[in-house]
């Protein structure tokens, strides 16, 4: 995730104000909204054996939330080193995740557009990746969280020009989407639900100069400006959830602007016992919600655990060569999926 920094002024994407308007006028209802095994083998890829992208099997009805699955596509995206915007890795990750859920049967498309690299200028073709399950369900939810990692672990004390993993701030989003989506595929109900992978959350080379959320602010504008085919009711994004020593607090931004879908969400993690949930205010972040909620209207909740790695060293591991899947869990990912998977199923019924 970019940060609590500033929005910085930039001209090949509409700048917006990102100052948090209290939405209102919301009618949300009912829901309470009233494991690589290739390590041993070193010469192998360990993409080989840790994740088979090419062959995922749909989950059986009600089953739980695999953690281990989830952990290994974290694991599996890592293994692709960096993922910054434009770059071969990315371009890799994209080609991987959209074999592996139109093998669920998802509908797979790419919102295409292009910006400036901040260092010299030259084009940056950027891709949002949607994956739509069930595309002829009117009401729709929108889940989403950011696939590119930052260029550089540029806080980190050693070593700040290394290859960055974002094993948390990157791909924990879509281990725990991958995981998700194979309980997608079969849900029954009224609701369809849209993943969206939002690309250049932080194609950052100057923290504080360069701009963020590029994938989320072009996705809000071409939302807002009628150039999407779908409406959705609600939106939950994912950031940093995989951290070994999780707490989850409701986000201020979020609280202005999508409480109903906040708490609905710490509803369903307190009936299943999730105490990592904890619902009390404690960060504002700036982060890819903020266009979804300012520019694009749908009221949109960010889940994140920002002290990373805990409350006492709050960001050690943040952007830095410390932020690998040594430094993840595969529990935290799983306690996250499962009350995601709950409040979907609950959704369902409405
Ligand atoms: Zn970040």
């Amino acid at each position: 995730m970019g940060g609590k920094f500033r929005l910085e002024p930039f001209a090949f994407v509409t700048r917006q104000t990102m100052l948090g308007r209290v939405f209102s006028g919301m009618a949300l209802v009912a829901l309470g909204l009233a494991g690589g095994t290739s390590a041993a083998f070193g010469q192998e890829p360990a993409t080989a054996k840790r994740f088979d992208w090419a062959k995922p099997i749909p989950a059986a009805s009600g089953a739980a939330f695999d953690q281990k699955l989830a952990f290994d596509a974290l694991g599996a995206v890592c293994d692709l080193g960096t993922r910054v915007s434009g770059s071969e890795g990315m371009r890799t990750q994209q080609k991987l995740i959209t074999e592996y859920f139109r093998g669920l049967d998802a509908e797979v498309s790419n919102q295409l557009f292009q910006v400036r690299h901040p260092l010299d200028g030259s084009a940056v073709t950027m891709n949002n990746l949607c994956v739509r399950w069930h595309p002829d369900r009117k009401k729709r939810v929108l889940i989403c969280c950011h696939y590119d990692t930052r260029p550089f672990p540029d806080r980190d004390p050693v070593n700040p020009r290394g290859v960055f993993l974002g094993a948390n701030d990157g791909a924990s989003g879509v281990g725990l989407l991958a995981e998700l989506g194979r309980h997608l595929a079969g849900m029954d109900g009224k609701w369809g639900v849209d993943f969206v992978f939002f690309d250049g959350e932080e194609l950052v080379y100057v923290a504080g100069r360069d701009p963020m959320f590029l994938g989320s602010q072009y996705f809000a504008q071409q939302y807002a400006g009628k150039n999407w085919d779908v409406k959705y009711q609600y939106g939950v994004l994912i950031d940093m959830i995989a951290d070994k020593d999780l707490q989850i607090y409701y986000e201020k931004n979020s609280m202005k602007s999508a409480a109903r879908v906040c708490r609905s969400i710490w509803g369903v993690a307190k009936e299943l016992g999730v105490k990592e949930f904890i619902p009390e205010e404690k960060h504002q972040i700036r982060d890819d919600h903020l266009p979804l909620n300012e520019i694009a209207r749908i009221p949109t909740c960010d889940i994140i655990d920002f002290d990373y790695p805990n409350p006492e060293r709050p960001n050690e591991y943040w952007h830095t060569l410390q932020d690998r899947p040594e430094n993840c869990s595969a529990e935290s990912l799983g306690k996250v999926g499962a009350v995601l998977l709950e409040w979907l199923r609950q959704l369902q019924k409405l």
